[in-house]
């Protein structure tokens, strides 16, 4: 049976950073991925600009800079440019590669096309059917994370997010946000721009709003606003907002399999980048939590607020999404909802 001192199950955007950073320790590690490819994930692929910092994005996997952006409530709209970029779009198997080549001429093992299948103490098993031991394990395998199903911790806090990717090839490059109560309940509609295509979708919490019932006003609302998807590719996946801690014992978990994403905005990217470099700090020794992930919780925690304010607003939501793109007309409120948002 082969040791391991780290298994890192997943190689989405937290998986591969954890493994990135635990390279640069005397620690071995495995890092095991289901898939052949890296980064193959539904996702609109927007970073925002408290994540730029993390690497240094190369050209050419970012699809556009976003600066300018279009609020609209069914009454009114908001439009602003500004000088820095708010957020970059990419192609997840972009990321994935890139994140992917960081790890060439380190001592990471990468198994990729192996499924992890059993969790034992001390030990798992995968597809092919070798069993590795492991000292330290950390499930950064997404939403339907095994290794948080071994820990016993069910995912309550979900949002179903459905997108379609449309291709434009003469696109106005701006990210729209839509607030609109009627088709997307306390949550919202979005348009990311990418290289001549974009992606329109919406999420929601199924609690609130069933998957078939977004679907049929998100379809309503694409109608409505004439958007033609009749060649476009659908995509839908559930997104978990159920943190419930990183470190279990010898055990961590990191980005979605944490429940690490926002349960407002369905953002999870940023939030996974931080976890993941967490995981391998406490793994290192740390023992406290850092400055970045209290920001992260306290980031999560404050879109978890607003949701909550737009749940239970009931039909005063409708006049609070009007009040919002009216404000958003003023120069200290837009910049305020800029700075937290982005
Ligand atoms: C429609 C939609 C749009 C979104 N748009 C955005 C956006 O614009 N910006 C943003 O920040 N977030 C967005 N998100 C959320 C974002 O995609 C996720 O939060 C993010 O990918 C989570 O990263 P992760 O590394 O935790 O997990 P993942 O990216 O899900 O990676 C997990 C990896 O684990 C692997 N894996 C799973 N099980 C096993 C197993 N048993 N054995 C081995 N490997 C396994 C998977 O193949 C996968 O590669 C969106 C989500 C949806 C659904």
């Amino acid at each position: 049976m082969e040791k391991y001192d780290v298994i890192i199950v997943g190689a989405g955007p937290a998986g591969l950073i954890c493994a990135e950073k635990l390279s640069r320790t005397d620690l071995s590690v495995l890092l095991i991925e289901k898939d052949t490819v890296f980064g193959d994930k539904v996702c609109a692929g927007g970073i925002t600009r408290k994540g730029l910092g993390i690497f240094s994005f190369p050209d050419n996997i970012i699809e556009h800079r976003v600066c300018k952006t279009a609020m609209h409530s069914p009454g009114r709209f908001s439009h602003a440019e500004t000088p820095d970029t708010i957020m970059i779009t990419m192609d997840r198997k972009k990321l994935g590669n890139f994140q992917r080549a960081r790890l060439d001429n380190t001592d990471v093992a990468v198994l990729s096309g192996t499924r992890v299948t059993e969790i034992r103490k001390n030990s798992l098993i995968t597809s092919s059917g070798e069993e590795y031991r492991y000292k330290y394990l950390v499930g950064a395998d997404g939403y339907a994370s095994i290794v948080r199903r071994y820990l016993k911790l069910p995912v309550k806090k979900k949002l179903i997010g459905i997108q379609y990717i449309v291709a434009v090839p003469d696109l106005d490059p701006k990210l729209e946000i839509f607030l609109d109560s009627r088709h997307f309940y306390a949550w919202y509609g979005w348009i990311f721009p990418h290289k001549d295509k974009m992606a329109v979708g919406c999420c929601c919490d199924t609690r609130y709003l069933s998957s078939k019932k977004l679907k049929e006003k998100f379809h309503r609302w694409l109608e409505s606003k004439n958007i033609d998807i009749s060649d476009a590719e659908y995509q839908s996946a559930p997104i978990s907002y159920d943190y419930r801690g990183l470190r279990f014992g010898n055990i961590f978990l990191a980005g979605e399999a944490a429940g690490m994403a926002s349960g407002l905005t369905g953002e999870g990217i940023y939030q996974s980048l931080i976890s993941g470099i967490e995981v391998a700090a406490y793994i290192t020794g740390q023992k406290e939590e850092s400055e970045e992930m209290k920001r992260v919780i306290r980031y999560n925690r404050i879109q978890l607020r607003i949701m909550k304010l737009m749940i239970y607003a009931g039909p005063l939501r409708a006049v609070l999404h009007e009040l919002i793109i009216m404000l958003m007309n003023n120069r200290r409120f837009k910049e305020k909802v800029n700075n937290s948002f982005s």
